[in-house]
């Protein structure tokens, strides 16, 4: 059969390739370590299971939902979001729209802002959709580099530097997947001021991870402290990590309302509006709970943090170490332990000339599988070399086991 060739352009998943291998390798009696699991291995808060339940009954929760949402679940995200990030979204200007998750909306958010040829700037490492996103659209990827030395935050110097007459649109993603860090708001102000020289470029914020914060100060964002910045940033966010309900499909977005009416469009024409089920039991859930239900998650997560921090430092290989403070990741930078320059030493005398920017992480990552049995995602995902990200959900036992078989990898045991 002919495919189009914007469907042959669109690349392989990585995770779900490795993951296919871990599930493999577990079905035939090995001892797996999945490190690349983006959800919380946990079951929602309570009182949404039971708002849930209360629905089942009513021929409405079955019955198609309005394309941009119900009105009283967008008023309730909205009000959400002006209460928590301290801003005033005046209702005659903005609006908010729900889809099937954050992915979505990312994905509709691109449709309706970018044309062929347009450049979309990223920071890397970034989210491993978006550039695949932008492609779709047929808008070009631009992304700017970071190393592990600055923690990952990319220098505004050279977010400037990327801007051209083509940039459309920027995506900052903060609490940030892979690397679990929130830019400071030092940072914010920068960006924000070097937005505020280029007002043709649009921002999007994908806040997905807002309410998984384990370390103060909590995320602050460029539109708080420059809040003209509102009428061209368009803000996302959703259920999937703060509710651990990855798999109910909530996500949504808050922008001017010329931008959500035209996403709108692009949404009927689609995939109609989101599950009304879940919007339906959402509308009159509290959000106070939230505090109560992240609690001993924000705690096991600092604490397998914690853990890694040791035995890094305990294998003097705390130049790979920085402070993770949210979402659920740490992205171990195998170019700060001898693992890169063994391999680099081991290829040399299979061929001649290895570029310098040779990238590792793939070959490091099925290396972990195989001897080690150790999960993770490859960094060229997030668009930097030689590096994994590394989930901390795992429970206590099972991750310091984990991060012992990293150890010895790194040692060559
Ligand atoms: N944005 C980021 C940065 C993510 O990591 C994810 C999911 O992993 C999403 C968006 C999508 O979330 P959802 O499950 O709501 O589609």
């Amino acid at each position: 059969m002919q495919l189009s060739s914007r469907a042959k352009q669109v690349s392989e998943s990585i995770t779900l390739k490795l993951n296919q291998q871990a599930v493999k390798m577990a079905e035939s009696g090995k001892q797996v370590f999945n490190l690349t699991a983006g959800q919380l291995p946990f079951k929602p808060p309570a009182h949404f299971i039971e708002k849930i339940h209360g629905e089942l009954n009513f021929i409405k929760s079955y019955q198609y939902a309005p394309v941009p949402g119900f009105r009283e679940l967008r008023d309730k995200f909205m009000e959400y979001t002006e209460s928590n990030r301290g801003i005033a979204l005046d209702r005659s200007k903005f609006d908010c729209v729900i889809s099937n998750g954050a992915k979505h909306t990312v994905y509709n958010t691109l449709g309706t802002l970018i044309d062929p040829g347009d450049e979309v700037i990223l920071l890397a490492p970034y989210w491993v959709s978006y550039p695949e996103m932008i492609r779709f659209w047929g808008g070009e990827p631009i992304a700017v580099g970071s190393t592990v030395h600055s923690a990952f935050t990319p220098e505004i110097a050279e977010i400037k530097k990327a801007i051209s007459f083509n940039t459309r649109a920027i995506i900052i993603n903060s609490p940030n997947n892979p690397t679990g860090t929130h830019y400071s708001k030092e940072w914010m102000g920068e960006f924000a001021a070097l937005m505020m020289e280029h007002p043709d470029i649009t921002i999007i914020s994908d806040e997905i991870y807002y309410e998984l914060t384990y370390f103060d100060p909590p995320p602050v964002y460029f539109y708080q402290l420059e809040p003209a910045l509102l009428e061209r940033t368009i803000i996302v966010d959703g259920i999937s990590k703060c509710l651990a309900s990855t798999g109910l499909r909530i996500g949504y977005c808050i922008g001017p309302k010329s931008f959500t009416s035209s996403f709108g469009k692009i949404q009927a024409q689609t995939t109609s509006g989101a599950n009304s089920l879940i919007q339906r039991s959402l509308k009159d859930f509290s959000y106070d709970e939230l505090r109560v239900y992240l609690t001993p998650i924000r705690e096991h997560l600092r604490n397998n943090a914690a853990a890694l921090r040791e035995a890094l430092r305990e294998n003097n290989c705390s130049s790979a170490w920085y402070q993770t403070t949210s979402a659920f990741y740490f992205l171990i930078d195998f170019s700060a332990t001898p693992i890169v320059a063994r391999m680099r030493e081991a290829m040399k005398t299979q061929t001649e000339v290895i570029p310098p920017d040779h990238d590792f992480s793939a070959e490091i990552c099925e290396n972990l599988l195989e001897k080690k049995g150790l999960a993770m995602v490859p960094s060229s995902a997030f668009g930097v070399p030689n590096a994994a990200r590394m989930s901390l959900v795992l429970e206590e036992g099972p991750f310091k086991e984990a991060i012992a078989r990293l150890m010895d990898f790194i040692n060559d045991k």
